[in-house]
């Protein structure tokens, strides 16, 4: 029996500053108008978990084993996680742009941060004690709850929170990336200086060229 050819793996830009920034941020372009998602299916779902840390090989390679015995559950936390990066994508964007966020996008955030808190586990560190998650298991989930975990941490930090920004070029409907501005200054205006950086000032020389 031949394996069919394997397309290669996405691979995602880690530019938000934050796990949860980073996990709404694997739609590229702007979800509306011209939203291209990276997170095709359950099998992108562990190779993005896997490309940030929140599962290792072992555990990406169990998750994955499970799939495949259970294909209808993997598919239904493939939806799941999905809608949840939608409505974190939605309540981040609200702050950014320093508008209210829907209470019903904030009810599902908390909801599976709830479920996500009981693989929450106290683990012994170098000095005392440190904070971890489930080890082992097949837990389908397992890469959301470190997602859940910086959600909550970036929606309670009040200070980090009035960092938060869109990508400058929101403004024509390009791309709608989301980050925590730590520059010195507080200047960052894109998501990324290569990509959108440089494609707001092409079209600054091209206007004023023309004007
Ligand atoms: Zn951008």
């Amino acid at each position: 029996m031949g394996s069919a050819p394997r397309t290669p793996e996405w691979q995602y830009q880690l530019l938000g500053g934050r796990l949860c920034l980073d996990f709404a941020n694997t739609v590229s372009g702007m979800r509306g108008t011209d939203a291209r998602d990276h997170l095709t299916d359950y099998a992108a779902l562990v190779s993005w978990g896997r490309q940030v840390g929140a599962l290792d090989e072992a555990r990406a390679r169990a998750l994955l084993a499970r799939a495949k015995r259970q294909p209808d559950a993997a598919e239904a936390v493939f939806r799941e996680a999905v809608a949840l990066r939608e409505a974190i994508h939605r309540v981040f964007r609200a702050f950014a742009e320093e508008r209210e966020p829907v209470q019903a996008d904030l009810d599902l955030v908390s909801g599976a941060l709830g479920r996500a808190l009981s693989h929450r586990r106290i683990r012994r560190g170098a000095n005392c004690c440190a904070l971890g998650w489930d080890e082992g298991g097949d837990d389908l989930d397992a890469m959301l709850w470190p997602v859940l975990a910086s959600a909550a941490e970036l929606l309670v930090s009040g200070a980090e929170l009035s960092l938060l920004r869109i990508c400058g070029l929101h403004e024509t409907g390009e791309c709608g990336w989301l980050f925590v501005d730590e520059t010195r200054n507080h200047t960052r205006r894109w998501c990324s200086m290569k990509d959108c950086g440089n494609r707001a000032k092409a079209r600054r020389h091209y206007q004023r060229a023309r004007g």
